[in-house]
């Protein structure tokens, strides 16, 4: 089968449905998949195979998307790990700095509103003798600095804090916490999987030592992402979950995922040329979803308005539970809380976190928005809302 035809299909069936949940997951971009496909078929070779072409082609390919992954976030090419996601970069990081450093202390902040990958991670470092500090936010879901600056001692090892949340798109001030990580001498990691690519995200400016991001929420195909390592300034040593051949330094052992490697740098590259386009259109839809909404009555916005991703919309629906909404509007793709609670939903952590109550928390539906989105989609959604909500009451 030409594998070009699958490009036409996918738009065909995304016309179905209409997909506002691009914090969970996003479609591979038509110009990643084709940058891939070669290197599924006749650029077949392992990148570690040193003596003959196919490795040689595998590995260029390789370094060519290093470049392009560590431009994103204005990085160096030797500071980029890759892995199999963001999950996987996190777990590296945090276990790996507990593992190296654990002889200076054994202390690990957090904070509440951090995704899974972290708050679990922290679970299983705690009972392997880290002391862990949760920070709180503030009900619009930021940190509040000088919670960080009370929690934070000599035996801090490690902050980590992410770049912006994956439920409420809240932004937080990395640069203020990194300050105040760094004048203690500990190391500060940020989970930067929603910010990357949506917003300019850059390790030095931002005083970031240890990132995480995933080539799936930017476009780019499932099980690939990358941890980026500070080499100078402090050079952040680590210790491998993964041992084997000695793959990516050392810290990542196993063959390269070679096409997934390339299609992660191909989205890279987009996201960087597209930042501010996308943005444009993205951010006029989200207002127009917004506004239309709120304009319904009784639905309000979760979290800080200002310091927020262009795409993401978390609203609650004053009195109307989020699983009854979803349930009748099956044509419209959305998530309720966070994307991993199954059935036997819980409330939402993140908004648990900023203090809303259990009842607002089941009624919050998150919305998030893609480059494909367009106007008739959020019209359509609107609309299908307001007639939902006119029936209700
Ligand atoms: C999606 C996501 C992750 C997990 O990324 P994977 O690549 O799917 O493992 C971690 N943190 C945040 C904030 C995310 O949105």
């Amino acid at each position: 089968m030409n594998a070009v035809l699958l490009i036409p299909s996918f738009q065909n069936f995304t016309r179905m449905t209409i997909y506002l949940d691009y914090n969970s997951t996003t479609p591979v971009d038509p110009h990643v998949l084709e940058t891939m496909l070669p290197y599924f078929s006749t650029r077949f070779g392992n990148a570690s195979s040193k003596t003959h072409s196919f490795g040689w082609v595998a590995e260029q390919a390789v370094t060519d998307a290093r470049q392009q992954v560590a431009k994103l976030i204005g990085a160096e090419d030797s500071e980029i790990i890759f892995t199999s996601g963001a999950t996987e970069a996190i777990n590296l990081a945090m276990k790996g700095v507990f593992e190296a450093y654990s002889g200076k202390g054994k202390h690990i902040i957090t904070s509440a509103t951090e995704h899974k990958a972290v708050l679990d991670t922290c679970a299983h470092l705690e009972k392997s003798g880290a002391r862990i500090t949760i920070l709180p936010v503030q009900p619009d879901g930021l940190i509040d600095p000088s919670e960080l600056t009370s929690a934070i001692t000599d035996q801090t090892i490690l902050v980590s804090i992410m770049y912006a949340n994956n439920e409420t798109g809240v932004i937080q001030n990395i640069r203020e916490l990194s300050a105040i990580t760094h004048a203690k001498g500990s190391i500060f990691m940020s989970d930067s999987t929603q910010a990357c690519g949506k917003i300019r995200v850059n390790t030095d400016e931002d005083g970031i030592d240890l990132l995480a991001l995933s080539a799936h929420k930017i476009y780019g195909p499932k099980g690939c992402g990358a941890l980026f390592v500070r080499r100078k300034n402090p050079r952040v040593k680590l210790i491998a979950q993964i041992d084997g051949g000695g793959h990516e330094k050392g810290l990542r052992s196993g063959t390269l995922n070679v096409p997934g490697i390339v299609g992660f740098g191909k989205a890279c590259e987009l996201a960087h040329e597209r930042m501010w386009e996308d943005n444009i259109h993205i951010s006029k839809l989200r207002s127009t979803l917004e506004q239309g909404l709120i304009d319904l009555g009784n639905i309000s916005v979760n979290g800080n308005t200002r310091n927020r991703l262009p795409n993401t919309s978390n609203l609650a629906f004053t009195g109307i539970k989020a699983s009854t909404l979803m349930k009748h509007l099956p044509d419209i793709a959305f998530a309720s809380g966070s994307a991993c609670t199954s059935a036997l939903a819980e409330p939402s952590h993140v908004l648990r976190a900023m203090q809303i109550s259990e009842d607002v928390a089941y009624s919050s539906v998150r919305f998030s928005i893609g480059r494909h989105n367009t106007t008739d989609e959020i019209n359509i959604c609107i609309e299908k809302i307001r007639e939902f909500i006119s029936k209700e009451i």
